[in-house]
C-alpha cells in the first residue's frame, strides 16, 4: 500500500511524492524502502521535473582538469557530435587556493565558493597533489556544507533516510575499505568534532550506494552525484523515466506514459545485459535481487537470445572454450550464468571472456591500444557465430570502436560503423524511437555524416552511390525531431 503522508517537508510542489515501496522487500516480503511516485499522469517523453542541481557532486579525477567543477561543462569532450553543446573557446581556470577545481567562469567560481568551496578550499591546499578518490570528496562536501549550516534540515534528513548499507559491507568483508575511507574523508574535511567515526562511514556508505553519474548531455560520464530526491527513484531493468543532465541541471523526463500514482523507475545499470549479468551487478553493487517486470520474465527476452544453439558451436570454438574452462573461472560466475550442460558452459565461458575483455578495453586510455583490444573482442563475437549484432558486449564494443576511432580520426570507418548501428542496432535495444540513447547516438551519426560532407573531397572518401549531403540532411531532420522529445525543445 502506498501513502501520501508528507513525510518530506516542501515536497508539495513537486509533481510527485514519496512513499514505501512495494518493490524495496526484504526475505520476509516485507516493504523496507521508499520510492518516488507519479502525483498525475505523464505522457512519454514529458519533461517532469527539473532539479536545479544534485546536492552534491565530484568530478573524475581525469575530468578536474578539463571540466568546470561548478556547471560540469566538459571543454575537452573528444567526440564529433558531443560538443554541440559547448561554447566555442570555453576554458577552465584552476582555483588559486585549492589548485584542484577548474571553473569556467568566475560566476561560476563565486558560486561555487559560496555553496561551500569556502570552507574547504585552504584545507585541500595542504593535499593538492594527492589523488583523492571522488566518492571521499563527494562525502567531504556534504560533512563540510553541513557543519556549516549549508545543506538545509529537510534535505539532510532525506539524505540520512537513504540506506548506507553498512551491513551489507561488514557482510561482504569490505567495511575495512569503507573504514578506512571513512577515516580519511573525516581528516581532510577536518570535521572530526562535528561527526564521528561511524557516522562518516554511514555517509560514505551512503555515497557509494546511493550516487548516480554525472554526464554530459551525450552521456558522457564525468564524475558522480548524490542527490536526495533522485536517490529516491529506484530501479528496474525496464525503466519509465530517465535523467537528462545539461551543466548541473538534472531533468527527470519521461520514457514511456505514467499513470498517477504508478512508481517511476531509472535503470542503474546496462539494462541491454543479459539477465543474469544484471542481476549479478545490481546483487553486488547495490545489494538487492532485482524483481522488477523485465527480470520476472527470467532469460528469455531478446538480449539473452543466441544466434546459433550452443550444440551448434564449431569444433575450434568449443575447444577455445574448454581451455577456458580449465583456466579461467567465468563458466563458474553466476553473471555468466547460461545453462547447466557442458554445451552450456561453453557458451558461458565464451561470454564470460567477451565480457571481461570488454571491462579490459575500457580502461585503456591509449586510443590506439583500445582500438586493437575492441577488435580482439569483437572477433571473438563475430567468429564464433553466437552473438547476435545486438547482444552484449558485441554492441557494447562498436560503442567503443566508434569513440577511438573519432579518437584517432578515423572518420569513414567510424561513419560506417555509426550507419551500421543506427540501421541494425538501435531500433533493436532502444525500441522507443525518442529513447535518449537513441537520439544521442542517430545525432552522432548525423554530425558525423556531415563531418564527412563537408570534408570527403578532401580526404578522398567520396563513394559512388553514396550521397553524404543527402544521409547528412535526413539524419539531422530526424535527430533534431527526437531530440525535442529526449531532451526537450533546446
Ligand atoms: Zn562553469
Ligand atoms: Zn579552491
Ligand atoms: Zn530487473
Amino acid at each position: 500500500m502506498t501513502s501520501t503522508q508528507p513525510k518530506y517537508p516542501g515536497s508539495s510542489d513537486r509533481p510527485f511524492y514519496f512513499a514505501r515501496s512495494e518493490i524495496c522487500v526484504d526475505s520476509d516480503g516485507e516493504c523496507i524502502g521508499d520510492g518516488v511516485f507519479a502525483g498525475e499522469d505523464f505522457e512519454a517523453g514529458t519533461h517532469i521535473y527539473a532539479l536545479k542541481r544534485p546536492l552534491a557532486g565530484s568530478l573524475d579525477t581525469e575530468r578536474l582538469v578539463d571540466t568546470c567543477a561548478n556547471c560540469y561543462v566538459w571543454t575537452e569532450g573528444s567526440s564529433i557530435g558531443s560538443r554541440l553543446y559547448v561554447k566555442e573557446g570555453t576554458k577552465v581556470q584552476t582555483c588559486a587556493g585549492c589548485k584542484r577545481f577548474r571553473y569556467c567562469s568566475k560566476s561560476c567560481q563565486r558560486e561555487a565558493w559560496n555553496r561551500g568551496h569556502k570552507h574547504e578550499c585552504k584545507n585541500l591546499r595542504a593535499v593538492a597533489d594527492r589523488d583523492i578518490p571522488k566518492a571521499v570528496m563527494a562525502a567531504m562536501e556534504i560533512l563540510i556544507r553541513r557543519k556549516n549550516g549549508l545543506i538545509p534540515d529537510h534535505a539532510w534528513e532525506m539524505l540520512l533516510r537513504l540506506d548506507s548499507h553498512i551491513e551489507d559491507f561488514k557482510a561482504n568483508g569490505k567495511y575495512g575499505g569503507i573504514e578506512l575511507m571513512a577515516l580519511g574523508t573525516s581528516q581532510f574535511s577536518f570535521t572530526q568534532d562535528t561527526f564521528s567515526k561511524d557516522f562518516v562511514a554511514e555517509m560514505y556508505g551512503r555515497v557509494l550506494t546511493n550516487s548516480l553519474t554525472i554526464v554530459t548531455p551525450s552521456y558522457d560520464p564525468l564524475g558522480i552525484m548524490i542527490d536526495p530526491i533522485l536517490a529516491h527513484i529506484n530501479h528496474s531493468c525496464e525503466p519509465n523515466v530517465y535523467l537528462v543532465m545539461d551543466g548541473a541541471e538534472v531533468d527527470i523526463r519521461s520514457l514511456r506514459p505514467l499513470k498517477k500514482d504508478e512508481e517511476l523507475f531509472v535503470s542503474y545499470v546496462d539494462n541491454t545485459n543479459p539477465y543474469a549479468r544484471r542481476q549479478s551487478e545490481l546483487k553486488s553493487r547495490w545489494f538487492f535481487n532485482c524483481k522488477c517486470s523485465k527480470c520476472q520474465k527470467g532469460a528469455t527476452l531478446q538480449e539473452d537470445k543466441w544466434a546459433i544453439q550452443p550444440r551448434d558451436l564449431e569444433q575450434k570454438w568449443k575447444e577455445v572454450a574448454d581451455m577456458m574452462i580449465g583456466n579461467e573461472d567465468f563458466a563458474t560466475d553466476p553473471a555468466n550464468f547460461v545453462g547447466d550442460s557442458p554445451d552450456w558452459r561453453r557458451v558461458a565461458a565464451l561470454q564470460g571472456k567477451a565480457f571481461a575483455m570488454y571491462e579490459d578495453e575500457q580502461r585503456v586510455a591509449d586510443p590506439h591500444q583500445a582500438i586493437k583490444e575492441i577488435e580482439d573482442g569483437m572477433r571473438l563475437c563475430y567468429q564464433s557465430k553466437l552473438w547476435h549484432i545486438y547482444r552484449q558486449p558485441y554492441a557494447a564494443f562498436r560503442d567503443d570502436l566508434i569513440v577511438n576511432m573519432l579518437a584517432v580520426q578515423k572518420y569513414s570507418i567510424a561513419f560506417s560503423q555509426c550507419a551500421k548501428r543506427y540501421r541494425y542496432i538501435l531500433p533493436k535495444l532502444y525500441p522507443e524511437v525518442a529513447h535518449p540513447t537513441r537520439v544521442v547516438q542517430t545525432w552522432q551519426t548525423a554530425m558525423l555524416a556531415l563531418f564527412v560532407a563537408s570534408t570527403e573531397g578532401a580526404l578522398g572518401m567520396a563513394q559512388p552511390g553514396v550521397d553524404f549531403p543527402l544521409i547528412a540532411l535526413m539524419l539531422l531532420n530526424e535527430a533534431h525531431m527526437l531530440s525535442a522529445k529526449s531532451h526537450g525543445e533546446n
